[in-house]
């Protein structure tokens, strides 16, 4: 067994109040573990819309959702944030006063003052496939993401779907695969251009196969599979031959093992807090996002900016019982701008804002 990472903080969700809560947690010294079940860091931005514009971030006034994750994500650099992406929280267990164990579906285990519910609309899992007795093969010969390519050298490999992950992966495994076939409904596809020419030209060169139609049926054993039946696009009816299948039908957004958690929610889907400090009804588990309810909650990133900051200061009591808070600018506190890594204008100068554990 290994050991758990101990860490101030475990932010569950790196959407983009996952984010900036890592900024505001900083400042006041505290460090960050990020755990997100998307492969990518980012959140509904990053998923659901990263080419979108946005337009009321306060102070400016045009960015792309993609353009603000980076934006975020390079203001959280100096505090050093450590992700652990492709992971699912599992488990929020209380083992302290305040002291938390948070489990993964992955095995990892970290304990932590304080844990910080950032999960937006839940986690993002993958759309299951309407393959009838496809249950016993997930996650022994059927998988819905790829953790490691390395499982598919050697194997004969189909993946089904027409979207960015389905080509993106076609053309990353077909190196390593023995034989790789991708499947899809229609010959219209929704990746990327650039992504369907490459793998058009695979294709080409007979290095992998390209077939219309659908999967009606998986045999096989023992959670592996040994072929899957395809009706094409003639209605014609044929058996491929393979060791893995890949079907990638998109994502959707469920709630999932938060609703676990013991919190009583609100309209079964979202975590009641106060609005002093978002702190929820344990003592040192925080909400902050579009995942906590409020009077008057308005599910806006500017809205997650404004809890995440108000929850470090509450944070930092439990994690620095003996330090005094001082309220400091970024502006004119040299302390915090050593902290953030940039050079001070000149000496100090009051008034101080945002409270700072006094060392
Ligand atoms: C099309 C669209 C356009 C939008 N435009 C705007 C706009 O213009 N302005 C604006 O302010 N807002 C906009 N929004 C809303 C905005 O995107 C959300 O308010 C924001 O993303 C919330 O951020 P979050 O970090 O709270 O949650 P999310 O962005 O949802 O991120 C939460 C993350 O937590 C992860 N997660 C959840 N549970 C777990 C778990 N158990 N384990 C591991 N990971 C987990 C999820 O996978 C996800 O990545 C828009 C939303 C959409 C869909």
């Amino acid at each position: 067994m290994t050991e758990p990472i101990k860490t101030d903080v475990v932010i569950v969700g790196a959407g983009p109040i996952g984010l900036f809560a890592v900024f505001e947690l900083g400042l006041l010294d505290m460090k960050c573990h990020l755990v997100d079940i998307l492969d990518k860091i980012g959140g509904q931005c990053a998923e659901l819309y990263p080419e979108k514009p946005i337009y009321d971030i306060p102070g400016v006034p045009y960015t792309t959702a993609h353009g603000l994750v980076d934006a975020l994500l390079q203001q959280t650099k100096p505090f050093n944030p450590q992700f652990h992406l492709g992971e699912m929280v599992e488990s929020v267990e209380k083992i302290g006063d305040p002291l938390f164990r948070v489990k993964t579906d992955q095995g990892t285990e970290f304990e932590c003052k304080i844990v910080v519910i950032a999960a937006g609309g839940g986690s993002f899992q993958p759309k299951r496939p309407p393959i009838p007795g496809i249950e016993p093969y997930e996650g022994k010969s059927v998988f819905y993401a790829v953790r490691k390519m390395e499982t598919f050298r050697g194997k004969r490999v189909l993946i089904v779907g027409g979207g960015d992950s389905a080509l993106d992966w076609t053309l990353n495994l077909a190196p390593l695969a023995s034989h790789l076939t991708l499947l899809h409904r229609r010959s219209e596809f929704r990746a990327s251009p650039d992504s369907v020419n490459k793998m058009m030209a695979l294709v080409g060169e007979g290095k992998i196969d390209f077939v219309l139609g659908q999967v009606t049926s998986l045999s096989g054993s023992d959670g592996q599979i040994a072929k899957a039946t395809v009706k094409t696009n003639e209605a014609s009816t044929y058996e491929i031959a393979c060791d893995a299948l890949l079907p990638f039908f998109g994502l959707t957004m469920k709630l999932g093992p938060v609703a676990n958690w013991g919190f009583e929610l609100k309209n079964n889907e979202l975590i009641p807090v106060n609005t002093e400090s978002f702190e929820t009804s344990v003592p040192g588990i925080f909400a902050i996002g579009d995942i906590n309810w409020y009077p008057g909650k308005l599910k806006l990133i500017l809205s997650g900016f404004h809890e995440g900051a108000l929850m470090a200061q509450k944070a930092a009591r439990y994690v620095f019982p003996e330090k005094r808070l001082v309220f400091q600018y970024t502006t004119s506190s040299t302390s915090l701008q050593k902290k953030l890594g940039v050079a001070p204008e000149r000496p100090a100068a009051a008034p101080q804002r945002a409270a700072a554990p006094a060392s």
